[in-house]
């Protein structure tokens, strides 16, 4: 504790129009370990007075900031994202003490967070338009694109540094202006992350950090009119109250919601592939990503032994202390967290589940639960339609092709799918009806800056990352010349 805290990115202020500042009244929250319950420090908690400030130094340096050359707005990115790499470890360190995350997958986070930084730069300088074949002799037409305006974002507590850099990286090269608001398990990761900003240059104004009461914060960035566009990563109830939230204002969404991933196993699959994809899938950041495998559906010809392989490679785990060598799986984030992981088991196995690995809290106690494998898992069990989060991987029957896909289809939401197979045929067949924004073949992980990453159905609205990603910033504008 005492390394993050000499570290001159641990702030204990908000950063609102380039300056570190307290609440007007000078109220503070706590920020504790998950892994241990200490408290870390503290941060402002502000509400819809020190928010407007915030939206009203965004509005000011808009037109500055949208003004500037696509190249120089990449110049300040490229230097953003040079500075988080050289404070990589720092920032690991720092994320695992609020978060959680062993520091290996940590230090991950802050280079694909940084990823989205360097490839949105680069992007910065290729949001051009288009010249349209024309309706007249005597008219040209054009499709010019230009930046939505101030934009705000409200991001999570399981990748406190990726949220923020994958809609903040994307604005920022549009030409927008930004407000965040960090989850309030985790806001010194994104203090940190605007301190970079700040030395990087970025101008005031430009990118504002605030810390405090979600609902405050939240009801002025979505009632304010000169917000014009919301991007929130967080549960799909509260993307639902935001998302009617911003209704009266009209404003653009983003909105990357829960999820209720299947990893489907067909009997083709390479079977070593297959496990290794779940656990990579399942057990990262013990569980607690809205893409994690929330449902396995195992065909019948290989259902024992990818079980029993599962369990068994678990038998590998270490649990504890984020910051302690050699831990994969480290705590949740807080007792709500565990208590919602128990209450789905205990549904689970009295409904008729087996606990072939784990299925309990762990003997370290406090927010530590076993990384725990369920067999004989049926659509009756809570665990068919409710977001674990957490360690948990029941594990579905299915007989044949048409059975895995109406399973796997059989929920609300739409965001990530996996499955493992070796037939050329059924690749296809399966990837194209899955009703999902993102399916990974024999692949586990689907991560990356390049790729569009978001959801359909309840999941919800846009992409992220990708070449798409900085259309959810700008506006696109017609212009009709005429009298040629
Ligand atoms: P999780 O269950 O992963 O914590 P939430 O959707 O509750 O997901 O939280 C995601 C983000 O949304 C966090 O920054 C949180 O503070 C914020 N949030 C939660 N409730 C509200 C609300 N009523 N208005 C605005 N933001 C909210």
């Amino acid at each position: 504790m005492q390394k993050i805290i000499e570290s001159p990115l641990f702030r204990q202020q908000a950063y609102i129009d380039g300056a570190w500042v307290d609440a007007d009244g000078g109220a503070s929250f706590a920020v504790t370990d998950p892994a241990t319950g200490e408290t870390l420090g503290r941060v402002p908690d502000l509400g819809a007075a020190e928010t407007r400030r915030a939206i009203a130094a965004a509005e000011a340096a808009w037109p500055a900031w949208r003004k500037r050359l696509a190249k120089e707005r990449a110049a300040l990115l490229r230097r953003w994202f040079e500075l988080i790499l050289a404070h990589a470890d720092e920032l690991a360190l720092l994320m695992t003490t609020e978060q959680g995350k062993p520091l290996a997958e940590a230090k991950g986070e802050v280079i694909y967070g940084a990823s989205f930084v360097e490839w949105f730069a680069e992007e910065a300088k290729r949001a051009g338009g288009e010249v349209i074949p024309t309706s007249g002799a005597d008219r040209r037409l054009f499709a010019i694109r230009q930046p939505v305006g101030v934009c705000a974002m409200i991001t999570p507590w399981n990748f406190p540094a990726a949220m923020i850099t994958r809609k903040a990286a994307p604005a920022l090269a549009a030409g927008c202006t930004v407000v965040i608001k960090p989850a309030e398990q985790t806001p010194f990761t994104a203090l940190a992350l605007a301190a970079l900003a700040e030395q990087a240059g970025i101008p005031r104004g430009v990118l504002n950090v605030l810390t405090g009461d979600p609902v405050a914060i939240g009801g002025e960035l979505t009632a304010n009119p000169v917000v014009r566009k919301l991007s929130f990563t967080g549960s799909t109830e509260v993307g639902r109250l935001l998302m009617a939230q911003c209704a009266p204002t009209i404003k653009k969404l983003s909105l990357e919601l829960g999820g209720n991933a299947p990893f489907i196993v067909f009997d083709d699959a390479d079977l070593d592939a297959a496990v290794e994809g779940a656990l990579a899938s399942k057990y990262r950041n013990a569980g607690q990503t809205c893409v994690c495998a929330n449902r396995m559906l195992v065909q019948a010809g290989v259902y024992e032994r990818f079980t029993n392989r599962l369990a068994e490679a678990m038998a590998g785990f270490r649990v504890g202390r984020g910051v302690d060598e050699g831990v994969n799986v480290g705590p949740l984030i807080d007792e709500a967290a565990i208590a919602k992981v128990e209450e789905l088991v205990a549904d689970a196995v009295a409904k008729g589940a087996r606990a072939v690995a784990g299925g309990a809290r762990h003997a370290l106690g406090g927010n530590f639960y076993q990384p725990t494998v369920l067999a004989d898992v049926t659509p009756a069990m809570r665990v068919a339609r409710e977001e674990i989060f957490g360690p948990v991987a029941p594990i579905f029957r299915f007989e044949d092709e048409a059975e895995a896909i109406r399973l796997a289809n059989d929920t609300e939401y739409g965001l990530a799918a996996y499955f493992y197979a070796r037939d050329v045929g059924r690749i296809f067949r399966v990837a194209e009806e899955l009703e999902y924004g993102m399916v990974g073949v024999n692949a586990g992980i689907l991560a990356n800056e390049v790729s569009p990453f978001g959801g359909i159905k309840q999941s919800g609205l846009g992409r992220e990352g990708s070449t798409h990603g900085i259309d959810e910033y700008l506006e696109i504008k017609a212009l009709h010349i005429a009298g040629i």
